[in-house]
């Protein structure tokens, strides 16, 4: 292991997070401080106020759970329950994030080691297709939503500017982040944002971005790294962090991520 993951990794196990329901997705996010990225949906939440949306948060922190674990029958009653155009942005985002984990959960089901049937992959898989795209209709949804709303200010910015990451459309997403106001340029919101638009656009300064954020001890910023070394190949040193990440703060992405670095050494060992 590479001595810098190594510290990094100390520092990861020394964190002492909190957990807290998150106002927008409802899931349990690991905290630092009261004002974090979320463990699940990424939104900046205030975990010190009250939910700006008391009742939705209360209905959605019971049925993110099973969402989570890709059963997502209550969130779509719940849903059919409401009018749609009710729902706040933020809170369309945070649900089309449970959709898009529970699909991870989903593809991760899938049985290649030869016991199960082909059939069942298939439905696992189509399952998984399914459960993507409902992720891509809300995120498209409060995209919508939020275009319409100028007066949201830098809240409502980033979250549009993960919603399209979330969707992979990168060009809108870095043109949001050359707009920001230099004002604001170095505040929490937007380093993080500078952050993950490197990583996963495998910028040259990547690295340096990553770096810069560790300090904050923001449990997602131990994702990005992640990802970051995987991208290097760095396969082993992603895996201890994601493990560590993981079971600190059981994160879904970590998961996921840790899945498929397994899966594609499983691959290149055979
Ligand atoms: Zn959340």
């Amino acid at each position: 292991m590479h001595s810098s993951t190594k510290k990094y990794l100390d520092l990861l196990r020394s964190a002492g997070y909190h957990t807290s329901t998150c106002h927008f997705c409802g899931a349990q996010t690991a905290s630092v401080s009261d004002e974090v990225f979320c463990t699940c949906c990424e939104s900046r939440v205030n975990l010190g106020i009250a939910s700006p949306y008391p009742d939705i948060s209360a209905s959605l922190s019971k049925l993110s759970g099973d969402a989570l674990n890709g059963n997502t029958k209550g969130l779509d009653a719940f849903l059919e329950s409401r009018k749609q155009g009710e729902l706040p942005p933020q809170i369309m985002y945070g649900i089309g994030n449970l959709y898009m984990h529970a699909s991870s959960y989903r593809y991760s089901m899938r049985n290649y080691s030869g016991q199960g049937f082909m059939e069942d992959n298939s439905v696992g898989i189509y399952e998984s297709l399914a459960l993507t795209s409902k992720s891509r209709e809300f995120f498209f949804k409060a995209l919508d939503a939020f275009g319409k709303d100028a007066t949201g200010g830098s809240g409502a910015l980033y979250l549009r500017f993960m919603i399209n990451m979330r969707l992979k459309r990168f060009f809108y997403a870095g043109k949001i982040l050359e707009n920001v106001d230099p004002i604001d340029e170095n505040n929490a919101i937007w380093r993080y944002s500078k952050m993950i638009y490197a990583v996963i656009t495998r910028s040259k300064n990547a690295g340096a971005q990553v770096a810069s954020v560790l300090n904050t001890g923001e449990p997602n910023t131990f994702y990005y790294l992640s990802v970051h070394l995987m991208h290097k190949k760095r396969f082993e040193d992603a895996e201890a962090l994601l493990s560590e990440l993981f079971y600190k703060t059981g994160m879904p992405s970590a998961k996921y991520l840790l899945g498929s670095i397994k899966e594609l050494q499983d691959r290149t060992d055979t």
